[in-house]
């Protein structure tokens, strides 16, 4: 039999391509630099989707991509949370993931297994088989942060976190309302905050903890985490690691073509992530908004939210036929200035455009990374997971992006709102100073991970520590 000496990861990422994209980032820069051979093995619920495929093409043949076999959930509550069925997806593919540990280990030289936060059951097999296990965080420092503490929280705080009287403390990081907290954490009650509870207590079983981000993007939080501290695994920040290209379409798609007639830096792009879907009257009110304020813009239009629907997210069965859900006459009204896009845009490439001058994102942490590496401001619109908490850091901590206010009693932002913002953004001089910090980040990004930028000595270091590994005692 043949055996391979170059040491192999195995890396498993939860279901869906927000946790996929920046574990396939960090792959690539893994082979291409430090000469690993890599497994990606993909649990999910569902068969693999077109965003998950067009992630996965064009990788060095030393990656190795594997869907596990969808697990089913005939069994759960009705309605589950989308933490419940990524966190179980993961869990119930354990046994998958003991087999391909089984048939590796006398192939390869396996040194660790690398998994995301929601995927730490998998520990259990690397410990059964005595490879060291690592923990990649893909959000912010400031929600690793968090989910430290997550376990002294859950006793010291009695009730739900939205109704806690006093600011939550998060070290290094400004303090911060508990309705703002990500939404598992909104019902205690509920199997997703349990298993999410889990996973957090879990992640100091890891060997090293690596996390998407970069000293000055988050300083604070980033120092904090770097703190030893007795049980805590040592915290590697290696990012901001972002797609280049999104690489789905061979042709160049209309939007960005359509970019190439607009004037620098005078396009919002408008997109709420891989699954980020809004109300109705959200819809419109966001739609009457974009045209009042006169600006050009991208709009990444879907299906409105529905009550039955919670767990969409991984379902690329959505319509396309979106011009319905719109205002009467509105891509007629701003046809010389706007562009809808139904369901995906190649958002990398649209970001890098250089008509590209603002995005109004739902604040994912992909999607945050690719504005900063792209030095395009941020209109945050947070919407689900952990976003309340990154638009409360990046409008009051980072200064990266202007936020609109709610109509409470709405529970939606009006037109004269959206209009207000976006114009702010775009022209104004609030505008002017997030743009400036973002330029500034954006070079900072760069320098982060070049040759002798802190990322890139993070991640030799961790290569190094990876190699070392002694393995079948
Ligand atoms: N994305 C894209 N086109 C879209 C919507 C999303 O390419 O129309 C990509 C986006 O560039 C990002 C990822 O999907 O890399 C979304 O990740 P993020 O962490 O921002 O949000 P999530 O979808 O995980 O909530």
């Amino acid at each position: 039999l043949h055996f391979d000496s170059q040491p192999h990861l195995v890396i498993v990422p939860s279901p869906g391509v927000g946790h996929l994209i920046p574990l396939v980032e960090f792959a690539k820069r893994l082979v291409s630099l430090h000469n690993f051979s890599i497994t990606i093995a993909i649990p999910s619920n569902i068969p693999p989707t077109k965003p998950q495929r067009a992630v996965l093409t064009n990788l060095p043949s030393t990656i190795q991509p594997l869907f596990f076999p969808p697990i089913s959930f005939n069994d759960l509550p009705e309605n589950p949370k989308i933490e419940t069925i990524i966190i179980l997806s993961v869990t119930r593919s354990v046994p998958f993931l003991r087999n391909l540990f089984k048939s590796l280990i006398g192939k390869t030289h396996l040194v660790g297994l690398i998994v995301d936060h929601f995927s730490t059951d998998t520990f259990d097999v690397a410990i059964e088989f005595n490879v060291p296990c690592y923990l990649f965080f893909p959000p912010s420092a400031m929600n690793l942060s968090f989910a430290l503490q997550m376990p002294s929280l859950d006793q010291i705080v009695a009730g739900e976190y939205r109704d806690h009287p006093e600011l939550i403390q998060i070290p290094g990081c400004i303090p911060i309302h508990g309705k703002e907290l990500q939404e598992p954490t909104q019902d205690r009650s509920d199997d997703a905050y349990k298993l999410l509870l889990h996973n957090c207590k879990r992640y100091r079983m890891a060997d090293a903890i690596f996390l998407n981000s970069f000293p000055e993007l988050e300083p604070e939080a980033i120092k904090a985490l770097l703190e030893e501290e007795p049980g805590k695994p040592p915290v590697y920040p290696i990012g901001p690691l972002v797609r280049k290209d999104c690489s789905e379409n061979e042709e160049r798609a209309d939007c960005l073509k359509w970019l190439d007639e607009q004037p620098k830096e005078s396009v919002l792009f408008v997109s709420f992530g891989s699954r980020g879907a809004l109300w109705l009257d959200q819809i419109t009110e966001l739609a009457l908004g974009l045209e009042m304020s006169g600006q050009r813009f991208i709009w990444v239009v879907r299906k409105p939210k529905d009550e039955t629907v919670t767990t969409m997210l991984f379902n690329d069965q959505n319509e396309k036929e979106v011009s319905r859900f719109l205002p009467e006459g509105f891509i007629e009204r701003t046809k010389n200035r706007g562009m809808v896009v139904p369901l995906w845009a190649p958002q990398v490439e649209v970001l890098r455009h250089e008509s590209t001058g603002g995005f109004l994102s739902h604040c994912g942490w992909n999607s945050t990374l690719e504005a900063v590496v792209n030095g395009v401001p941020l209109i945050a619109w947070p919407a689900y997971a952990e976003q309340r908490m990154n638009a409360h850091m990046l409008t009051e901590g980072i200064k990266i992006a202007l936020r609109p206010k709610k109509n409470e009693e709405r529970g939606i932002v009006e037109k004269e709102e959206v209009a207000k913002v976006v114009k702010s953004l775009m022209e104004g001089e609030e505008g002017k100073r997030v743009r400036e910090k973002m330029k500034y980040l954006k070079n900072e990004a760069e320098r982060a991970l070049g040759e002798d930028g802190c990322s890139s000595k993070a991640l030799s270091e961790i290569a190094l520590k990876l190699k070392k590994t002694k393995i079948g005692n």
